[in-house]
Protein backbone atom coordinates (compact mmCIF):
# COMPACT_ATOMS: atom_id res chain seq x y z
CA UNK A 1 0.00 0.00 0.00
CA UNK A 2 1.29 3.46 -0.34
CA UNK A 3 2.55 5.82 2.30
CA UNK A 4 -0.15 8.61 2.32
CA UNK A 5 -0.30 11.96 3.59
CA UNK A 6 -2.34 15.17 3.11
CA UNK A 7 -1.12 18.17 4.73
CA UNK A 8 1.03 20.82 5.07
CA UNK A 9 4.13 18.97 5.00
CA UNK A 10 3.83 17.36 1.85
CA UNK A 11 7.34 18.16 0.51
CA UNK A 12 9.53 17.86 3.82
CA UNK A 13 7.35 13.78 3.99
CA UNK A 14 8.19 13.37 0.31
CA UNK A 15 11.67 14.18 0.98
CA UNK A 16 11.73 11.94 4.06
CA UNK A 17 10.21 9.33 2.18
CA UNK A 18 13.01 9.38 -0.70
CA UNK A 19 16.19 9.14 1.55
CA UNK A 20 14.29 6.40 3.77
CA UNK A 21 13.70 4.48 -0.15
CA UNK A 22 17.23 5.03 -0.59
CA UNK A 23 16.39 7.34 -3.91
CA UNK A 24 18.73 10.08 -4.80
CA UNK A 25 17.71 10.19 -8.32
CA UNK A 26 14.61 11.96 -9.26
CA UNK A 27 12.53 12.62 -12.22
CA UNK A 28 9.77 15.55 -11.26
CA UNK A 29 7.46 15.64 -13.94
CA UNK A 30 5.02 18.76 -14.14
CA UNK A 31 3.21 20.89 -16.18
CA UNK A 32 3.75 24.82 -16.63
CA UNK A 33 0.77 25.86 -15.01
CA UNK A 34 1.27 23.02 -11.46
CA UNK A 35 5.65 24.45 -12.36
CA UNK A 36 4.16 27.40 -11.10
CA UNK A 37 1.97 26.84 -8.42
CA UNK A 38 3.41 24.15 -6.63
CA UNK A 39 6.69 22.31 -8.83
CA UNK A 40 8.88 25.26 -8.24
CA UNK A 41 8.99 25.04 -4.51
CA UNK A 42 9.23 20.97 -4.71
CA UNK A 43 12.37 21.44 -7.34
CA UNK A 44 14.13 23.76 -5.28
CA UNK A 45 13.87 21.79 -2.09
CA UNK A 46 14.80 18.38 -3.87
CA UNK A 47 18.19 20.27 -5.45
CA UNK A 48 18.80 21.91 -1.90
CA UNK A 49 18.51 18.48 -0.11
CA UNK A 50 20.90 17.15 -2.42
CA UNK A 51 18.91 14.89 -4.90
CA UNK A 52 19.89 14.60 -8.69
CA UNK A 53 17.46 15.97 -10.02
CA UNK A 54 15.68 16.22 -13.36
CA UNK A 55 12.81 18.14 -14.67
CA UNK A 56 10.11 17.07 -17.16
CA UNK A 57 7.56 20.22 -18.18
CA UNK A 58 4.79 19.34 -20.39
CA UNK A 59 3.36 22.81 -21.86
CA UNK A 60 0.15 23.55 -22.58
CA UNK A 61 -2.96 21.54 -21.98
CA UNK A 62 -2.07 18.11 -20.98
CA UNK A 63 -3.49 15.11 -22.47
CA UNK A 64 -3.14 11.52 -21.05
CA UNK A 65 -1.70 10.32 -24.56
CA UNK A 66 0.74 9.15 -26.49
CA UNK A 67 2.17 12.58 -26.94
CA UNK A 68 2.50 13.18 -23.11
CA UNK A 69 3.82 9.43 -22.35
CA UNK A 70 6.33 10.03 -25.32
CA UNK A 71 7.64 13.49 -23.81
CA UNK A 72 7.64 11.89 -20.21
CA UNK A 73 10.20 9.23 -21.53
CA UNK A 74 11.77 11.01 -24.35
CA UNK A 75 15.01 11.68 -22.07
CA UNK A 76 17.66 9.50 -21.89
CA UNK A 77 18.65 8.08 -18.65
CA UNK A 78 21.23 5.43 -17.61
CA UNK A 79 20.32 3.66 -14.09
CA UNK A 80 17.46 3.90 -11.59
CA UNK A 81 15.85 7.27 -11.18
CA UNK A 82 12.11 7.47 -9.43
CA UNK A 83 9.55 9.54 -11.05
CA UNK A 84 7.78 12.08 -8.92
CA UNK A 85 4.36 13.86 -10.68
CA UNK A 86 3.05 17.08 -9.20
CA UNK A 87 -0.16 17.37 -11.22
CA UNK A 88 -3.30 16.62 -11.55
CA UNK A 89 -5.19 12.77 -12.35
CA UNK A 90 -4.14 13.51 -16.06
CA UNK A 91 -0.32 14.33 -15.05
CA UNK A 92 -0.16 11.44 -12.52
CA UNK A 93 -1.86 8.62 -14.99
CA UNK A 94 1.29 9.69 -17.30
CA UNK A 95 3.73 9.62 -14.87
CA UNK A 96 2.02 6.17 -13.42
CA UNK A 97 2.38 5.04 -16.94
CA UNK A 98 5.90 6.33 -18.17
CA UNK A 99 7.65 4.84 -14.57
CA UNK A 100 6.10 1.78 -15.05
CA UNK A 101 7.04 1.16 -18.63
CA UNK A 102 10.83 2.24 -17.79
CA UNK A 103 10.93 -0.09 -14.75
CA UNK A 104 11.06 2.85 -12.91
CA UNK A 105 9.27 3.44 -8.93
CA UNK A 106 6.96 6.66 -8.73
CA UNK A 107 5.47 9.03 -5.82
CA UNK A 108 2.55 11.31 -6.53
CA UNK A 109 2.20 15.06 -5.28
CA UNK A 110 -1.64 15.21 -6.27
CA UNK A 111 -3.02 19.00 -6.79
CA UNK A 112 -6.36 18.81 -7.30
CA UNK A 113 -8.71 17.06 -5.20
CA UNK A 114 -10.74 15.88 -8.10
CA UNK A 115 -11.34 12.27 -8.31
CA UNK A 116 -10.02 8.73 -6.40
CA UNK A 117 -7.74 7.72 -8.94
CA UNK A 118 -4.55 8.49 -7.59
CA UNK A 119 -3.55 5.40 -5.65
CA UNK A 120 -4.33 3.32 -8.88
CA UNK A 121 -2.55 0.63 -10.65
CA UNK A 122 -4.21 1.60 -13.80
CA UNK A 123 -3.55 4.21 -15.94
CA UNK A 124 -6.62 6.03 -17.83
CA UNK A 125 -4.95 7.14 -21.17
CA UNK A 126 -6.44 8.18 -24.53
CA UNK A 127 -4.31 6.00 -26.79
CA UNK A 128 -5.75 6.27 -30.50
CA UNK A 129 -8.44 8.17 -29.63
CA UNK A 130 -9.85 5.51 -27.45
CA UNK A 131 -9.95 5.82 -23.44
CA UNK A 132 -8.73 3.13 -21.79
CA UNK A 133 -7.62 2.13 -18.59
CA UNK A 134 -4.08 0.28 -18.80
CA UNK A 135 -2.21 -1.58 -16.14
CA UNK A 136 0.47 0.12 -14.58
CA UNK A 137 1.11 0.18 -11.09
CA UNK A 138 0.32 2.32 -7.65
CA UNK A 139 2.70 4.71 -6.42
CA UNK A 140 4.83 4.15 -3.77
CA UNK A 141 3.37 7.34 -1.43
CA UNK A 142 1.32 9.99 -2.34
CA UNK A 143 2.20 13.70 -0.49
CA UNK A 144 -0.86 16.13 -1.47
CA UNK A 145 -0.22 19.63 -0.19
CA UNK A 146 -3.12 20.67 1.60
CA UNK A 147 -2.15 24.32 0.61
CA UNK A 148 -2.50 23.37 -2.81
CA UNK A 149 -5.18 21.58 -2.53
CA UNK A 150 -7.32 24.53 -1.37
CA UNK A 151 -6.70 26.56 -3.95
CA UNK A 152 -7.28 24.16 -7.07
CA UNK A 153 -10.00 25.10 -9.07
CA UNK A 154 -13.39 24.97 -7.59
CA UNK A 155 -14.87 22.89 -10.55
CA UNK A 156 -12.09 19.87 -9.57
CA UNK A 157 -13.23 20.10 -5.88
CA UNK A 158 -16.99 19.85 -6.81
CA UNK A 159 -15.66 16.91 -8.99
CA UNK A 160 -14.12 15.02 -6.17
CA UNK A 161 -17.15 15.76 -4.22
CA UNK A 162 -19.26 13.73 -7.38
CA UNK A 163 -17.04 11.01 -6.95
CA UNK A 164 -17.08 10.57 -3.56
CA UNK A 165 -21.07 10.95 -3.73
CA UNK A 166 -20.88 8.03 -6.21
CA UNK A 167 -19.70 5.68 -2.99
CA UNK A 168 -23.34 5.70 -1.73
CA UNK A 169 -24.55 4.10 -4.65
CA UNK A 170 -21.12 1.98 -5.60
CA UNK A 171 -20.92 0.36 -2.35
CA UNK A 172 -24.82 -0.52 -2.60
CA UNK A 173 -24.28 -2.16 -5.91
CA UNK A 174 -21.14 -4.19 -4.45
CA UNK A 175 -23.49 -5.71 -1.83
CA UNK A 176 -26.33 -6.32 -4.01
CA UNK A 177 -23.97 -7.92 -6.48
CA UNK A 178 -22.57 -10.56 -3.28
CA UNK A 179 -26.30 -11.26 -2.88
CA UNK A 180 -27.39 -11.44 -6.36
CA UNK A 181 -24.52 -12.36 -8.20
CA UNK A 182 -22.00 -14.11 -6.10
CA UNK A 183 -19.41 -11.51 -6.54
CA UNK A 184 -16.64 -11.73 -4.30
CA UNK A 185 -17.68 -8.95 -1.62
CA UNK A 186 -15.45 -7.48 1.47
CA UNK A 187 -17.56 -5.64 4.21
CA UNK A 188 -14.24 -4.33 6.02
CA UNK A 189 -13.35 -2.49 3.17
CA UNK A 190 -17.45 -1.53 2.01
CA UNK A 191 -17.10 -0.29 5.09
CA UNK A 192 -14.42 2.07 5.02
CA UNK A 193 -15.30 3.17 1.67
CA UNK A 194 -18.72 4.00 3.09
CA UNK A 195 -17.39 5.87 6.26
CA UNK A 196 -15.48 8.05 4.03
CA UNK A 197 -18.11 9.07 1.89
CA UNK A 198 -20.53 9.31 4.86
CA UNK A 199 -16.89 11.58 6.54
CA UNK A 200 -17.40 13.59 3.04
CA UNK A 201 -20.98 14.66 3.28
CA UNK A 202 -20.64 16.16 6.72
CA UNK A 203 -18.18 18.14 5.24
CA UNK A 204 -20.25 18.88 2.54
CA UNK A 205 -23.23 20.02 5.00
CA UNK A 206 -20.82 22.80 6.61
CA UNK A 207 -19.24 23.67 3.12
CA UNK A 208 -17.20 26.68 3.13
CA UNK A 209 -16.76 27.23 7.09
CA UNK A 210 -13.90 25.79 7.58
CA UNK A 211 -12.19 25.24 4.12
CA UNK A 212 -9.48 23.72 4.99
CA UNK A 213 -11.34 21.09 6.81
CA UNK A 214 -13.44 20.62 4.04
CA UNK A 215 -10.33 20.06 1.18
CA UNK A 216 -8.36 17.62 4.12
CA UNK A 217 -11.13 15.32 4.37
CA UNK A 218 -12.34 15.08 0.57
CA UNK A 219 -8.60 14.65 -0.27
CA UNK A 220 -8.64 11.63 2.68
CA UNK A 221 -11.54 10.67 1.45
CA UNK A 222 -10.65 10.07 -2.09
CA UNK A 223 -7.15 8.58 -1.60
CA UNK A 224 -8.68 6.19 1.03
CA UNK A 225 -11.39 4.98 -1.77
CA UNK A 226 -8.16 4.57 -3.44
CA UNK A 227 -6.63 2.16 -1.16
CA UNK A 228 -9.63 0.51 -1.09
CA UNK A 229 -9.59 -0.64 -4.08
CA UNK A 230 -6.32 -1.56 -4.10
CA UNK A 231 -6.84 -3.43 -1.39
CA UNK A 232 -9.20 -6.07 -3.28
CA UNK A 233 -7.77 -5.74 -6.37
CA UNK A 234 -11.25 -4.32 -7.86
CA UNK A 235 -13.12 -0.47 -8.42
CA UNK A 236 -16.20 -2.41 -6.54
CA UNK A 237 -15.76 -0.44 -3.52
CA UNK A 238 -15.84 2.65 -5.50
CA UNK A 239 -17.61 1.92 -8.67
CA UNK A 240 -21.04 0.97 -9.36
CA UNK A 241 -23.90 1.97 -11.72
CA UNK A 242 -23.45 5.62 -11.25
CA UNK A 243 -19.56 4.86 -12.88
CA UNK A 244 -21.08 3.16 -15.90
CA UNK A 245 -23.73 5.51 -16.40
CA UNK A 246 -20.45 8.47 -16.36
CA UNK A 247 -18.33 5.96 -18.54
CA UNK A 248 -21.17 5.82 -21.22
CA UNK A 249 -21.42 9.57 -21.24
CA UNK A 250 -17.36 9.94 -21.68
CA UNK A 251 -17.50 7.93 -24.24
CA UNK A 252 -20.18 9.49 -26.17
CA UNK A 253 -19.18 12.91 -25.97
CA UNK A 254 -15.51 12.17 -26.86
CA UNK A 255 -16.95 10.12 -29.64
CA UNK A 256 -19.25 13.41 -30.76
CA UNK A 257 -16.32 15.82 -30.30
CA UNK A 258 -18.24 17.20 -27.30
CA UNK A 259 -16.34 19.50 -24.32
CA UNK A 260 -15.49 16.88 -21.90
CA UNK A 261 -16.72 17.16 -18.09
CA UNK A 262 -14.50 16.31 -15.38
CA UNK A 263 -15.11 12.43 -14.40
CA UNK A 264 -16.51 13.30 -10.78
CA UNK A 265 -19.01 15.57 -12.29
CA UNK A 266 -20.78 13.01 -14.26
CA UNK A 267 -20.59 10.47 -11.73
CA UNK A 268 -22.17 12.80 -9.23
CA UNK A 269 -25.39 12.89 -11.50
CA UNK A 270 -25.15 9.52 -12.23
CA UNK A 271 -24.95 8.87 -8.58
CA UNK A 272 -28.80 11.15 -8.30
CA UNK A 273 -30.14 8.82 -10.71
CA UNK A 274 -28.86 5.29 -9.67
CA UNK A 275 -30.38 6.63 -6.04
CA UNK A 276 -33.45 7.04 -8.29
CA UNK A 277 -33.31 2.79 -8.69
CA UNK A 278 -32.83 2.40 -5.51
CA UNK A 279 -36.00 4.18 -4.65
CA UNK A 280 -37.89 1.89 -7.06
CA UNK A 281 -36.57 -0.98 -5.50
CA UNK A 282 -37.45 -0.09 -2.30
CA UNK A 283 -40.82 1.00 -3.38
CA UNK A 284 -41.41 -3.06 -4.37
CA UNK A 285 -43.42 -4.92 -2.50
CA UNK A 286 -43.84 -8.84 -1.95
CA UNK A 287 -46.64 -8.81 -4.34
CA UNK A 288 -45.59 -6.75 -6.83
CA UNK A 289 -41.95 -8.38 -6.90
CA UNK A 290 -43.54 -11.70 -7.60
CA UNK A 291 -45.42 -10.34 -10.55
CA UNK A 292 -42.52 -8.86 -12.49
CA UNK A 293 -40.82 -11.84 -11.28
CA UNK A 294 -43.37 -14.03 -13.27
CA UNK A 295 -43.99 -11.78 -16.32
CA UNK A 296 -39.70 -11.74 -16.31
CA UNK A 297 -38.40 -13.08 -19.67
CA UNK A 298 -34.41 -13.52 -20.80
CA UNK A 299 -33.54 -10.46 -22.51
CA UNK A 300 -34.04 -10.84 -26.20
CA UNK A 301 -30.42 -10.50 -27.21
CA UNK A 302 -30.58 -10.40 -30.90
CA UNK A 303 -32.38 -6.98 -30.32
CA UNK A 304 -30.17 -5.75 -27.26
CA UNK A 305 -26.84 -6.55 -29.45
CA UNK A 306 -28.52 -4.62 -32.46
CA UNK A 307 -29.33 -1.69 -29.92
CA UNK A 308 -25.78 -1.91 -28.48
CA UNK A 309 -24.04 -1.65 -32.08
CA UNK A 310 -26.31 1.68 -32.40
CA UNK A 311 -25.56 3.37 -29.44
CA UNK A 312 -21.96 2.18 -28.82
CA UNK A 313 -21.02 2.69 -31.93
CA UNK A 314 -17.04 2.19 -32.73
CA UNK A 315 -16.23 0.06 -29.14
CA UNK A 316 -19.69 -2.11 -29.52
CA UNK A 317 -17.96 -5.03 -30.18
CA UNK A 318 -15.87 -4.91 -27.23
CA UNK A 319 -18.93 -4.40 -24.83
CA UNK A 320 -21.02 -7.00 -26.41
CA UNK A 321 -17.89 -9.16 -25.72
CA UNK A 322 -17.64 -8.12 -21.76
CA UNK A 323 -21.73 -9.49 -21.91
CA UNK A 324 -20.78 -13.18 -22.59
CA UNK A 325 -21.63 -14.27 -19.09
CA UNK A 326 -25.25 -12.85 -19.18
CA UNK A 327 -25.72 -14.07 -22.76
CA UNK A 328 -24.74 -17.56 -21.87
CA UNK A 329 -27.54 -17.41 -19.86
CA UNK A 330 -30.13 -20.46 -20.02
CA UNK A 331 -33.94 -20.41 -19.62
CA UNK A 332 -33.27 -22.72 -16.15
CA UNK A 333 -30.35 -20.66 -14.95
CA UNK A 334 -32.74 -17.67 -15.52
CA UNK A 335 -35.09 -19.33 -13.19
CA UNK A 336 -32.72 -19.52 -10.62
CA UNK A 337 -31.91 -16.13 -11.28
CA UNK A 338 -35.25 -14.87 -10.51
CA UNK A 339 -35.68 -17.30 -7.63
CA UNK A 340 -32.86 -15.77 -6.01
CA UNK A 341 -33.98 -12.17 -6.22
CA UNK A 342 -36.90 -13.53 -4.21
CA UNK A 343 -35.57 -15.59 -1.81
CA UNK A 344 -33.00 -12.95 -0.81
CA UNK A 345 -35.34 -10.00 -1.21
CA UNK A 346 -35.05 -8.71 2.23
CA UNK A 347 -31.44 -8.55 2.29
CA UNK A 348 -31.85 -6.19 -1.38
CA UNK A 349 -34.54 -4.48 0.67
CA UNK A 350 -31.96 -3.58 3.60
CA UNK A 351 -29.13 -3.27 0.79
CA UNK A 352 -31.85 -0.12 -0.86
CA UNK A 353 -32.74 1.54 2.45
CA UNK A 354 -28.82 2.24 3.17
CA UNK A 355 -29.08 4.30 0.09
CA UNK A 356 -30.21 7.94 0.10
CA UNK A 357 -32.88 9.49 -1.30
CA UNK A 358 -31.80 11.29 -4.37
CA UNK A 359 -32.45 14.43 -3.11
CA UNK A 360 -30.13 13.94 -0.48
CA UNK A 361 -27.33 13.50 -3.06
CA UNK A 362 -28.95 16.64 -5.16
CA UNK A 363 -28.58 18.78 -2.02
CA UNK A 364 -25.07 17.30 -1.15
CA UNK A 365 -23.87 18.40 -4.52
CA UNK A 366 -25.67 21.71 -4.64
CA UNK A 367 -24.05 22.05 -1.38
CA UNK A 368 -20.93 21.84 -3.10
CA UNK A 369 -21.50 24.04 -5.88
CA UNK A 370 -21.27 20.93 -8.21
CA UNK A 371 -23.69 20.31 -10.99
CA UNK A 372 -27.08 17.76 -10.17
CA UNK A 373 -28.61 17.54 -13.01
CA UNK A 374 -27.52 16.27 -16.71
CA UNK A 375 -28.60 19.13 -18.17
CA UNK A 376 -26.34 21.47 -16.53
CA UNK A 377 -23.49 19.79 -17.72
CA UNK A 378 -24.57 19.85 -21.74
CA UNK A 379 -26.36 16.23 -21.65
CA UNK A 380 -29.09 16.08 -23.38
CA UNK A 381 -32.48 14.26 -23.15
CA UNK A 382 -31.29 11.72 -25.58
CA UNK A 383 -28.10 11.17 -23.34
CA UNK A 384 -30.24 10.67 -20.47
CA UNK A 385 -32.35 8.08 -22.46
CA UNK A 386 -29.58 5.58 -23.75
CA UNK A 387 -27.48 5.87 -20.90
CA UNK A 388 -31.07 4.46 -19.20
CA UNK A 389 -31.33 2.16 -21.76
CA UNK A 390 -27.89 1.17 -22.33
CA UNK A 391 -25.44 2.11 -19.56
CA UNK A 392 -25.83 -1.04 -17.91
CA UNK A 393 -23.84 -2.93 -20.63
CA UNK A 394 -20.26 -0.56 -19.53
CA UNK A 395 -18.83 -3.60 -18.36
CA UNK A 396 -19.29 -6.89 -17.04
CA UNK A 397 -20.06 -5.74 -13.50
CA UNK A 398 -23.58 -6.69 -11.70
CA UNK A 399 -25.11 -3.32 -10.47
CA UNK A 400 -28.71 -2.56 -9.73
CA UNK A 401 -29.27 -1.51 -13.09
CA UNK A 402 -29.14 -5.29 -14.43
CA UNK A 403 -31.90 -6.46 -11.18
CA UNK A 404 -33.56 -3.77 -12.49
CA UNK A 405 -33.69 -4.61 -16.00
CA UNK A 406 -34.86 -8.15 -15.29
CA UNK A 407 -37.76 -6.67 -13.02
CA UNK A 408 -38.57 -4.08 -15.95
CA UNK A 409 -38.31 -1.16 -13.74
CA UNK A 410 -36.74 1.72 -15.78
CA UNK A 411 -36.34 5.23 -14.16
CA UNK A 412 -38.20 8.11 -16.31
CA UNK A 413 -36.12 10.71 -17.38
CA UNK A 414 -36.31 13.90 -15.13
ZN1 LIG B 1 -14.68 7.69 -10.05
Amino acid sequence: MPEVYVGHQAIERALDFLRQEGHRRVTLVTDDNLYEILGRKVETALKEAGFETRLIVLRGQVLADERSIVQVLLPRDEGERIYLSVGSGTLTDVTRFASHRSGCRFIAMPTAPSMDGYASDGSSLTIGGYKQTIFSRPPIGIFADLKTLTEAPRPMIASGFGDMFGKFTATADWKLAQVLWDEPYNEEIARRSRAAVENCAAQARVFGQDWEANIHALMSGLLEEGLCMLAVSSSRPASGSEHQFSHFWEMKMLREGRPAVFHGTKVGIASVMTAGYYRLIRGLDRAELKARLDAARLPDWEAEIAGIRQVYGPVAEDVIASQKAYMQMTPEGFEAYKHRILERWDEVQAIAAAVPEPETITALLRQVGAPAAPAEVGLTDEDVRQALRYALYVRSAYTVLRLCQALDLTLQPA
